[in-house]
């Protein structure tokens, strides 16, 4: 071989394992320059035992293929509006302006679905679904059905179309089909529909520049950008930012019928921010899709914000469960109205909670991405905290009704449903506004490729879970490993190495913010290592196959108290078992007891039990609660005097399994006698 054949075959050997085995993430990182923890591919973790292969078995079983019938049928309607659109079918366009998103987003959750099960038949659903979106599409790459089908409404007229959101989700939905099935159809179509966007939206244009909410579409041009490498699309994704809060807020015939200002984060320029503020899911999408952006251009302006807007939001302005948005209507700081969103710093209340399980889930969309530009493990547990808590329960647990909002007490009779759209007292089995169920169906079919994240030279362990993990590490070497636990319910995880580089590497390994005290052995001796809740404890070695860690969570019964400026919890608790907060719920108590006379007993036994028949298998905490008598008066103010107790045997469970036993009460925070 000659020297320049040697060097070529070199390269190619460097090369090839660093573009082509890790081009399959959930967000493509792999060539971004500034990320420090890149994308496993997907379908490269799959879960094998436990709390997540429980549900993404329901998520493949019972969820999408419910989804599917609804949004293919008459009462979702949203494949109809395609359908139409594509002179397919006669009829008008139903569902909210937002519905074609909500379909590209069921789609994407089919796509994770093959990643891990390989069934051909989702590729062939989903080749006809592109089929009649593609007829759908104008020539110039125009693609809004809530458009199209009426004709009284222009295209880029109005922002309450939410045709960016469309767009965005058109864009990340096509751009995973790219990659898990490597065909270009779908791919195609957000192309050309990007490619019209580009020739609107990048020039300096006053109409248009106050026009890119809801932010979804920056995410997607980023995505689009690291699918084609076409640069233009990060140029545009970028513009969508540096247009926010360069125009003068006021009322305009294309913002009529939407608040303006904070609402849709436009009164202050992305890197000034330091307050989160409006509408929690558009906030968290533009920050997500900010972080994106970054992750490409490496601004330190930007990432400043992002950092301040990320602290701002979970120290200042989340729920114990992770949920965001704390009311449905309000007011920002700067006295704009705001809708679905933030309102003050420590303003938190339980029961009037919106909490829209988007906005919980682009919690963790977010804090996925500040991992892997900052690499830091305490944003994983704003993920984790999510998903087990403030995600999950969005969805009963056989996987067909839903909630939109997720408070954290429910009283009867204390609020008028009938004049609410998305709130319910039960969960339902459809929601006019479909935004929430297919974006926490693909969350949940896509966790396992949170699972693990990429480092310079290891791997990191973000998420735990039994499974089984494949993949190559940034240097092109295999690495498998097996992960076997109970968790959440025990906090015992083993990861056993069955196949490595034989030069040393790093594992790196979430030691959860609530874990203190936590072991970590390897093939069962105690190591010289750092070992810090709210960090990556890593581990730099050389590992041989049959390597077993062992990491050992103490999982106790914890209580937290809220920050002394949220009146709304003042001396009570929320009772958290590891990652897991717990509620009581009225058929955990005698008939017609009062959620609100409902205390704890400092001193109570708290025991934790599995129960692997009772909602779908899960933990509870059997404990003694104190039940006040007498409170129930209606005035709303009178003198007291030192109330009676019941003691009551009872239990408590997690807060994500509630609402599955009929219409109840509940509440996640408890008044706390100390004793
Ligand atoms: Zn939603």
């Amino acid at each position: 071989m000659k020297i320049k054949n040697l060097t070529s075959f070199l390269i190619c050997i460097l090369i090839i394992p660093f573009t082509y085995g890790q081009e399959k993430g959930i967000i493509n990182n792999t060539n971004s320059p500034h990320v420090k923890l890149k994308s496993i591919n997907m379908g490269e973790c799959v879960w094998t035992e436990g709390f997540w292969a429980e549900k993404f078995k329901i998520a493949e079983t019972a969820m999408l293929p419910y989804m599917e019938s609804v949004l293919t049928g008459e009462v979702g309607h949203a494949l109809n509006n395609f359908k139409i659109a594509a002179g397919e079918k006669e009829g008008e366009h139903q569902g909210m302006k937002w519905h074609d998103g909500d379909f590209y987003k069921f789609m994407e959750a089919k796509m994770y679905i093959y990643a891990q099960n390989k069934d051909q038949s989702i590729l062939s659903e989903l080749d006809e679904y592109i089929r009649i979106i593609g007829k759908a599409q104008e020539e110039d790459g125009y693609l809004q059905t809530q458009i199209q089908l009426v004709p009284t409404v222009d295209r880029y007229d109005n922002r309450r179309y939410h045709e960016m959101y469309n767009t965005g989700h058109l864009l990340t939905s096509a751009c995973i089909h790219k990659r898990i099935t490597g065909q270009k159809n779908f791919l195609d179509i957000a192309i050309k529909h990007a490619n019209l966007l580009y020739t609107i939206f990048m020039p300096e244009d006053k109409k248009y520049g106050r026009f890119g909410f809801n932010q979804t579409q920056i995410m997607g041009l980023v995505e689009l950008y690291r699918t084609t490498n076409d640069e233009k699309y990060l140029k545009l994704a970028e513009k969508f930012i540096n247009n926010r809060g360069k125009y003068k807020v006021e009322e305009t015939p294309s913002t009529k019928g939407y608040p303006i200002g904070d609402m849709v984060q436009e009164y202050t320029p992305l890197r000034e921010s330091s307050e989160a503020v409006g509408h929690a899911v558009l906030a968290l999408y533009y920050y997500a899709g900010a972080a994106d952006v970054y992750a490409e251009t490496g601004e330190q302006a930007l990432i400043d914000a992002l950092d301040r807007l990320w602290t701002n939001v979970t120290d200042k302005k989340m729920y114990v469960t992770g949920a965001l948005g704390q009311a449905h209507y309000g007011a920002s700081t700067n006295r704009q109205m705001i809708e679905e969103g933030f309102i003050n710093e420590y303003m938190m209340p339980n029961m009037t909670a919106y909490n829209e399980t988007c906005a919980n889930i682009c919690n963790s969309m977010f804090s996925y991405r500040m991992l892997g530009l900052h690499g830091e493990s305490k944003y994983a547990d704003i993920m984790e905290l999510v998903v087990y808590n403030s995600g999950l329960s969005g969805i009963s647990l056989e996987g067909k009704d839903y909630y939109y909002a997720n408070p954290l007490r429910v009283i009867d009779g204390s609020r008028d449903y009938e004049k609410m759209n998305t709130e319910f007292p039960v969960r339902q089995p459809y929601l006019d506004c479909f935004c929430c169920p297919p974006n926490l169906v693909r969350t949940i079919s896509k966790l396992s490729g949170w699972a693990y994240s990429k480092s310079h030279n290891g791997i990191a362990v973000n998420l735990f879970g039994g499974n089984k993990l494949k993949t190559t590490l940034l240097d092109g070497s295999n690495i498998e490993l097996t992960q076997e636990t109970n968790y959440p319910w025990e906090g015992l995880v083993k990861i056993t190495i069955d196949k490595s580089k034989k030069d040393a590497f790093d594992v790196m390994l979430r030691i959860p913010n609530w874990a203190e005290n936590t072991k970590i052995m390897v093939n069962d001796e105690a190591l010289n290592l750092t070992v810090e809740a709210g960090k990556f404890a890593i581990i730099n070695r050389k590992w041989k196959k049959g390597d077993v860690i062992t990491i050992d969570m103490p999982m106790e019964i914890t209580f937290i108290e809220g920050h002394t400026r949220i009146e709304e919890v003042r001396n009570q608790v929320a009772v958290k078992r590891g990652p897991i907060v717990y509620c009581v719920e009225s058929p955990d108590l005698p008939q017609n007891t009062n959620i609100v006379d409902v205390y704890l007993n400092s001193d109570t036994l708290l025991q934790a039990k599995y129960k692997p028949d009772f909602l779908k298998g899960v933990t509870t905490i059997s404990a003694e609660l104190l039940l006040r008598k007498n409170s129930n008066e209606e005035k709303m103010y009178r003198t007291v005097k030192k109330p009676t107790f019941e003691t009551y045997k009872t239990q408590l469970v997690p807060y994500y399994s509630w609402s599955n036993r009929g219409q109840a009460e509940m509440t996640v925070f408890l008044p706390i006698l100390w004793k």
